[in-house]
């Protein structure tokens, strides 16, 4: 714990008021943090507009600010009013929350932060002392999307499966819950996610999907961490019995003995509340492994992954699903942002739910049954003919399941998918959705041998393609591969109004404001913050960041004034990489400056000539793709967030090579050794493949010259 300093002053009063009953919505907050049922409803009606008291801002998440004082005309004005290092220079995911005065915010590692929203004073800092070996149980860097809020206390899912409840005056733990069960301890589950509070019960579920895991989400009792319901999302093997009727249903749709690596469909962003409805809904992941003919041999729809699932709040129990990918096979999860909405349609009010997932379908369904509204292509598809037929179902390309067909496929979304986790934003005011979309294409294809693991990574995808293969797939040469774009998208015209160009390859999360305003910024090293026209697009503001901006912005009001928040950050510090991980805090008229950027390392070519025969490198790189690429290999969309090993001066030195590999000398920063795994002839296979690699981009290096 460091700058641990109690806000008396500002937030007053003492933990005595702990037990009394909760206050209504236009009280004063007796705690740090008071946040109740009556006041997260109120917000949703309009109520307290100056906070951000779920990750979502209101059980909506929308990410709608109703603040206006920054608009279209004093945007121009916006400076920076004060900013805060974080700890780790990883990438960094989190919307901060902003409650009575204080920006509580978690980074990398799943530490927390509070901080006093006007002057930056940092209140106090959490660290959870992950393990560094745990590194390596996630696909996507040690990364954590925010904190909740619940009387008086902070709540962070851990990377490591923890669920803790800190005190959200001091940063003390209150309680900590490991959230898996004793009977899945033997799956390496990771959260990054940001844990909701839905009326006193804390929901939390999990990451791993890609390396062997059972999906499920845990509702925690807020006071005490006891487990009040779990719900599973896919069927354990059927000799062991069914946990609920859901899942015996569920189990009709799989074959094979799927349960060996727990099949996947992890809930590990998008879990949302409906309170009138009394509903949580839970947004479900891809399959494990990927490759469904392995997974499930003979085909079935596999629920319930990638689909919405909403079950009653009190108890957990199965109300409705709709399952957008049947079958997934592309890495096609339905975790992405969720947000409820009060729709004019077809001339009636719908209440319905959003999302616009990977695979590139825009969903608009019955926020009660689950009926689908409407299903609209956002974004250019291969897998589908780009149609949803009566029943619900996609219209496949039938070539699209590379495993069925044993045939490498171009796959349009990629397995990147075209909106990940990166959150979105809904404006009222202009009836737009604001939504991060990255255009791509890629090769899927079987695994040729497939042996599955678990805690390492399970596609059961890989193999070669034709060079010709963009040739002479129909319409493959003409898929969109232009990167990643803000698209403001009308819901219920099913439209496009307009979208620019944000540069990079991966999304930045959005903010819509009543100042007509969206901000959002720039994943690339050189990253920047802007402000957009919310009708038009038109760029009004931008600001250099020092770092990429994946994270969503946020707004908050203290003492009459308005603040923007943006924690920037992306990947892992490496060759060519370089992050200035912080939180920045806008404001108009703001004058602060961030220091100069340290320069980014270089990226330099620099491996010794080749040592290995033609069949060891060929080893090499199977070993490769098995055990390494699912973070260093670019077409696994690693979306550069870990470090190109061409690059990597260890090349130079088997010992050197085998320190990390073999012995974990990163292990702290989260590479895990893999002496249990490899032997010494197999990491020098592995540098032997690097090192061809390495060669050959200079010899294509220099061809372009
Ligand atoms: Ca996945």
């Amino acid at each position: 714990m460091t700058g641990f300093r109690i806000g008396a002053g500002l937030l007053g009063l003492t933990a005595m008021a702990f037990a009394a009953a909760p206050a209504p919505a236009t009280a004063q907050p007796t705690q740090p943090a008071q946040v109740d049922e009556a006041r997260l409803e109120a917000a949703a009606g309009g109520g307290d507009p100056g906070q951000w008291m779920s990750v979502g801002r209101t059980y909506d998440e929308q990410r709608f600010s109703p603040l206006d004082q920054i608009d279209t005309e004093t945007v121009s004005d916006l400076g920076l009013a004060w900013y805060a290092d974080v700890e780790t220079q990883r990438g960094q995911e989190a919307t901060p929350l902003f409650i009575d005065g204080v920006l509580y915010v978690s980074t990398a590692w799943s530490h927390v932060y509070a901080f006093d929203g006007k002057t930056g004073e940092q209140l106090w800092h959490y660290d959870p002392e992950v393990p560094g070996e745990v590194g390596g149980h996630g696909c996507c860097d040690v990364v954590n999307r925010g904190v909740a809020a619940w009387n008086g206390k902070i709540y962070v899912g851990v990377y490591d499966a923890r669920l803790v409840a800190l005190d959200a005056a001091t940063g003390e733990e209150v309680w900590s819950v490991n959230t898996v069960a004793e009977q899945d301890s033997k799956w390496p589950y990771t959260i990054t996610g940001a844990p909701r509070v839905v009326n006193g019960k804390v929901v939390i579920g999990n990451g791993g999907a890609e390396f062997g895991v059972r999906g499920f989400v845990t509702a925690f009792d807020a006071e005490t961490g006891d487990v009040v319901w779990r719900f599973y999302t896919v069927p354990d093997n059927p000799a062991n019995g069914f946990e609920n009727a859901a899942l015996e249903m569920a189990a009709e749709t799989w074959n094979g003995e799927w349960w060996t690596l727990g099949g996947g469909g992890t809930v590990w962003d998008a879990i949302i509340h409906d309170p009138e409805l009394n509903l949580v809904y839970l947004g479900v992941g891809n399959g494990s492994p990927w490759n469904a003919e392995f997974r499930s041999p003979g085909g079935g729809d596999n629920l319930f992954l990638s689909s919405i699932v909403a079950v009653d709040a009190d108890t957990g129990e199965y109300v409705w699903h709709y399952q957008e990918t049947p079958g997934e096979t592309w890495d096609y999860t339905a975790t992405q942002p969720m947000m409820l909405a009060d729709l004019e349609i077809g001339g009636e009010t719908r209440r319905v739910i959003m999302q616009a997932p990977k695979n590139g379908f825009f969903y608009v369904l019955d926020a009660a049954t689950g009926e689908l509204i409407s299903g609209t292509p956002y974004t250019a598809q291969s897998w589908t003919t780009g149609e949803i037929d009566e029943s619900g179902r996609p219209v496949f390309v039938e070539g699209a399941f590379f495993g069925r067909t044993g045939e490498p496929f171009i796959v349009a979304p990629s397995a990147q998918g075209a909106h990940a986790w990166h959150p979105w934003s809904y404006s009222p005011e202009t009836g737009l959705v604001y939504l991060p979309l990255v255009e791509t294409a890629a090769v899927m294809g079987p695994a040729e041998e497939y042996n599955p693991v678990v805690g390492r990574a399970n596609t059961g995808t890989g193999g070669g393609a034709p060079d010709d293969i963009w040739e002479t797939q129909p319409g493959a040469a003409d898929l969109p591969r232009g990167g990643a774009r803000l698209l403001a998208w009308d819901p219920v015209a099913r439209e496009e109004i307009w979208r620019t160009d944000i540069k990079g390859r991966v999304g930045s999360g959005a903010l819509a404001t009543a100042g007509g305003l969206v901000f959002s910024g720039s994943p690339e090293l050189d990253g920047w913050l802007a402000a957009l026209d919310a009708e038009t697009g038109q760029e009004l503001w931008r600001q250099d960041t020092e770092a990429g901006v994946v994270a969503a912005p946020m707004s908050y009001e203290l003492g009459g004034v308005q603040y923007v928040a943006q924690l920037v950050g992306y990947g892992v510090p490496g060759y060519g990489n370089s992050n200035g991980s912080r939180l920045l805090v806008y404001t108009l008229g703001g004058t602060q400056t961030l220091p100069p950027t340290p320069p980014a390392p270089e990226l330099v070519l620099n491996p010794p000539e080749q040592f290995a025969e033609a069949d060891v490198i060929a080893d090499g790189q199977a070993l490769f793709t098995d055990n390494c690429a699912m973070c260093h290999e670019s077409s696994f969309g690693n979306r550069g967030l870990f470090p190109d090993l061409r690059y990597s001066v260890r090349l130079n030195s088997q010992e050197a090579f085998d320190a990390v590999v073999l012995a974990g000398a990163l292990e702290p920063n989260g590479m895990i050794a893999f002496g249990d795994r490899l032997q010494p002839a197999d990491t020098a296979a592995i540098r032997a493949y690097l090192v061809d690699r390495a060669h050959q981009q200079m010899a294509a290096n220099a061809a372009r010259q």
